[in-house]
């Protein structure tokens, strides 16, 4: 046999994605049983009782699921009170970003966002050739959506402005304002990421209703605490629904399994509706505790997380240091998202709550005092 002769198979690579720096995730170990996992902005409660009664009678994994998701779709229709036909899900909402990344990127086109915000889509959309523009958000004693700057950013070559609302990772709910004002000013597609919606109050679906040009983005990870089944998804505008289905995975990516455990949790709303109301409860005891620590700044969430602006230059010690007490919170090392000296913490059960703000009163006080030395 001729062994063929083969040049460096990382030479096979999309050039631009050697110049890319990549989406680096936070670190907890997602295998050891005993860490305080306050990094991922994952729900401190398990799926609920119902999800998990679905989970334990599942016996159908030798077949595939619905190709065309039918009863999910219908159930988020009814669960957000928008028409089914125009609900597309995926395995998290990281797949659908994907998918609706498919439909309308190509090399060359321009994507607007609002740093800091959700990681994935600066290096989703370079990864596809778009040109990430950045319209950062304006920072003070809240972070203020620039709307007036993302009009302006937006050209003949902009495809897409993503405004990401409750907001990853500041939890600042922008004003609805200012988000009408750039749905009603943009000339692209506009797509709401309301990962957080639930915690805060707010929706945006009713945009989606009167502009065509408006997607709204959800997952089930946060409110319902599916974060590990993966079920996202979103409501598009009638007119790209045909494209979308050409375009998504067969079978949406989602598993059966999957869609058992979320069409299970959207009929144990109540269920779900008690754990936000008491993530929000803690979420605001959190706050003020940690806002009792010296030199701490808290921002507003609408979240199940909070940032927190720390009195060092660098808060990266601070997040080993807890780490080595194995709790995991999240710090933002790119000096361009203006965030180094914070930490982002998700809202634990309050004895979680109450570990980290004991760590971390002792990793700051053991500083400090270092510092005087
Ligand atoms: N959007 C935002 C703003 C997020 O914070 C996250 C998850 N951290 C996602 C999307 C992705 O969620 P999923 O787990 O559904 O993929």
């Amino acid at each position: 046999m001729i062994e063929a002769t083969r040049t460096d198979i990382t030479a096979l690579l999309r050039p631009h994605l050697r110049a890319l720096p990549g989406y680096i995730p936070g670190a907890s170990p997602a295998g050891s049983a005993d860490a305080i996992r306050l990094d991922w902005n994952e729900s401190p409660f398990p799926p609920s009782p119902k999800a998990q009664v679905a989970l334990a009678e599942f016996a159908t994994g030798n077949r595939y699921p619905d190709i065309l998701q039918t009863a999910l779709r219908e159930a988020l229709g009814t669960y957000l009170g928008a028409p089914p036909k125009r609900i597309m899900a995926g395995a998290g909402l990281d797949d659908v970003l994907n998918t609706l990344a498919m439909l309308v990127i190509e090399p060359g086109d321009d994507v607007v966002i609002s740093d800091p915000t959700f990681g994935v889509y600066r290096s989703l959309f370079s990864h596809l050739g778009a040109t990430v523009i950045n319209v950062p958000l304006l920072a003070g004693p809240e972070f203020e959506l620039d709307d007036d700057g993302i009009l302006d950013a937006i050209g003949p070559r902009t495809k897409l402005v993503i405004i990401c609302n409750p907001n990853n990772p500041t939890g600042t709910l922008f004003p609805r304002g200012k988000v009408e004002r750039i749905v009603e000013g943009a000339t692209c597609l506009v797509a709401i990421d309301e990962a957080y919606a639930e915690f805060s109050d707010t929706a945006h679906l009713d945009l989606a209703e009167t502009h065509e040009h408006v997607v709204v983005l959800r997952t089930m990870s946060k409110f319902a605490g599916l974060a590990g089944f993966r079920v996202g998804y979103g409501v598009f505008p009638d007119a790209l629904m045909p494209w979308l289905w050409q375009v998504a995975p067969p079978f949406l990516n989602i598993s059966a399994v999957a869609v058992a455990v979320a069409l299970a949790s959207l009929d144990d709303l109540p269920a779900l509706e008690s754990n936000v109301a008491a993530i929000v409860r803690w979420r605001e005891e959190l706050a003020q505790n940690l806002a009792r620590i010296d030199g701490v700044t808290v921002y507003p969430s609408a979240t199940n997380f909070l940032l927190a602006r720390l009195p060092v230059s660098d808060a990266a010690p601070v997040v080993a240091a807890l780490a080595s007490k194995n709790v995991f919170v999240r710090h933002f090392a790119n000096p361009a998202l203006g965030l180094r000296d914070c930490l982002r913490v998700s809202v634990g059960t309050p004895e979680e709550n109450a570990i980290f703000l004991e760590g971390l009163r002792g990793v700051l006080g053991t500083m400090i005092s270092e510092k005087a030395r």
